[in-house]
């Protein structure tokens, strides 16, 4: 394994947190979780990783902790809650525990501080593009070529292996498109004798407000932190946010997020990261059933990249990893190989894919119509929000089946809208849509916070300047027949 930045130090998490310099990895001090998908695959096939990973702090939050009040005094464990849990903890802290054990790993060594500047191509006879290895620069002035049979590419978002195999004439198909939201997170660390907040009686710790979507992760040894998301458009709060005063003042009008915050509660341990260019990106490396390369694989970000709110971007690289692995262990030929594993990726992952994107699409354009002052929903738009809020919302909160259902979608234990598919699912949906919302009042949640206007007049700031920028590009767009990115 080349790695372009520098080992970790030598000591503990908290050590790793502070120190620990990954150029390589952008998103290293944002929140992170691991879905289900990836912790099953951890618990079958490495357990001693889980074992470290839970000894070092990180920690797993299983099915009850998702329940919703109205289901906890009715709730029996079934044995397949167990399956529904998450990993959660600093990122740094889940890098550091993964990479000593691959480090005891036998067969695999990892070099620290090389970069891969450049992928070694030739053309096989067919004229086909050949990956043959890697020019790597490992810092000491001199790059060196190091040849493979195989090259796997799991340089993250910003690896430029494909690019230059485009720009070498690799006909690779490469769709992507905004995320929509940036992404904003702060670290805290509980005072001496503090415990975390419970969730019964207390405002609710994560929310959508629209303007803003927040959460709390909580993280290793008395460690957690706080998310905020903000939606491209809104400009004005994407500026104040990341300043710590203002950070602050947020947290002071979201009631479920002062809680963990307030001073005697907990200290912040790092300023707030802000983190944006969030895309999602499918590449296909197979085109018309054609292999457009040999001897290369991507897995990971490089591959196929989704909005970090839905947290399944490792499990997406974990499972691809698992594909690679097993396209590689059927077959030696170079273009069967590729062509078994662009089907399995777009086969399981693309379904995804595909939700995710759909959603974000919405989510862009519910956060414009709110900039849009007078805006009156369509009658389809009514009732497709009705059917979500008052009829599957409710529905997952007051059926605790009806909620494992859709946690095997969510968890990629399998298709993500099979649950909803299934008559059974529908017809309980239905009837929770159909008695109405005061037969499913106690499934609403309390107020998660303010409305726009009011916390942009808390923030001191103005309420109108977004939607005077997004009024202008309107403008613009019709002027100029094409649509103006945020
Ligand atoms: C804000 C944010 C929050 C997220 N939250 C979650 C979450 O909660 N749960 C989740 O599952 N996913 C989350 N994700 C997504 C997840 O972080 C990524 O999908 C995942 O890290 C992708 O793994 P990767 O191996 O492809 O790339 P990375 O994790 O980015 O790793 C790439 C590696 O390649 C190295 N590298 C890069 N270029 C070179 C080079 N030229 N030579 C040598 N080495 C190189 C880097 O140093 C790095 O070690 C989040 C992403 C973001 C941006």
């Amino acid at each position: 394994m080349l790695e372009r930045d520098l080992a970790p130090p030598s000591g503990d998490a908290d050590e790793a947190f502070r120190n620990w310099n990954r150029r390589g990895v952008g998103h290293l001090r944002q929140s992170h979780a691991f879905l289900a998908r990836l912790g099953k695959l951890i618990r079958a096939d490495h357990p001693a990783l889980r074992e470290a990973l839970l000894e070092t702090g990180v920690r797993e939050l299983g099915f009850e902790s998702m329940l919703w009040p109205t289901q906890k005094a009715t709730y029996v464990p079934k044995p397949v809650d167990a399956e529904f849990a998450i990993l959660t903890s600093r990122r740094t802290t889940l890098e550091l525990v993964m990479r000593r054990y691959v480090e005891t790993l036998p067969n695999v060594t990892i070099r620290s501080g090389a970069m891969v500047r450049r992928l070694l191509t030739e053309k096989d006879p067919s004229g086909v593009l050949k990956v043959v290895g890697v020019l790597v620069d490992e810092g000491d002035g001199e790059a060196r070529e190091l040849r493979a049979p195989v090259v796997i590419d799991a340089g993250g978002k910003n690896s430029s292996g494909i690019e230059q195999l485009i720009e070498e004439g690799a006909p690779i198909a490469d769709e992507s498109e905004t995320a929509g939201i940036l992404y904003f997170t702060r670290h805290y660390r509980l005072q001496p004798g503090r415990t975390e907040p419970q969730r019964e009686g207390n405002p609710p710790f994560g929310g959508d407000l629209g303007y803003l979507k927040f959460g709390v992760f909580p993280g290793d040894n008395n460690c957690f932190s706080i998310t905020m998301c903000a939606p491209e458009i809104e400009y004005e709060i994407r500026k104040a946010i990341v300043r710590p005063e203002m950070w602050d003042r947020m947290i002071d009008n979201l009631p479920g997020l002062k809680v963990w915050c307030a001073a005697d509660q907990a200290e912040p341990t790092s300023r707030v990261f802000g983190m944006g260019d969030l895309h999602s990106r499918w590449r296909d490396l197979v085109v018309d059933e054609t292999p457009t390369v040999l001897g290369f694989f991507a897995v990971g970000d490089c591959l196929v990249r989704t909005n970090p709110l839905y947290g399944r971007g490792c499990s997406l690289a974990a499972v691809q990893a698992y594909m690679v692995r097993d396209a590689l262990a059927e077959t030696s030929d170079p273009a069967a190989r590729l062509l078994a594993y662009h089907s399995r990726v777009r086969r399981e992952l693309r379904p995804y894919y595909e939700a995710m994107r759909s959603q974000d699409r919405n989510a862009i354009k519910r956060a414009e119509q709110a900039l849009t002052p007078g805006y009156k929903r369509t009658l389809r738009e009514k009732v497709l929000r009705s059917f979500a809020e008052d009829g599957i919302t409710p529905a997952i909160r007051f059926d605790v089946d009806l909620l494992r259902e859709s946690m095997r979608g969510f968890h990629m234990l399998e298709h993500p809208n099979a649950w909803f598919r299934r008559p059974r699912n529908f017809a309980k949906i239905l009837r929770y849509w159909a008695r109405g919302k005061k037969r499913n009042a106690a499934a609403y949640p309390p107020k998660a916070g303010p409305k726009r206007e009011s916390m942009m007049r808390a923030l001191e700031l103005s309420p109108e300047a977004d939607i005077a920028i997004l009024a202008e590009r309107r403008a613009a767009e019709r002027r100029g027949g094409t649509k103006i990115a945020a």
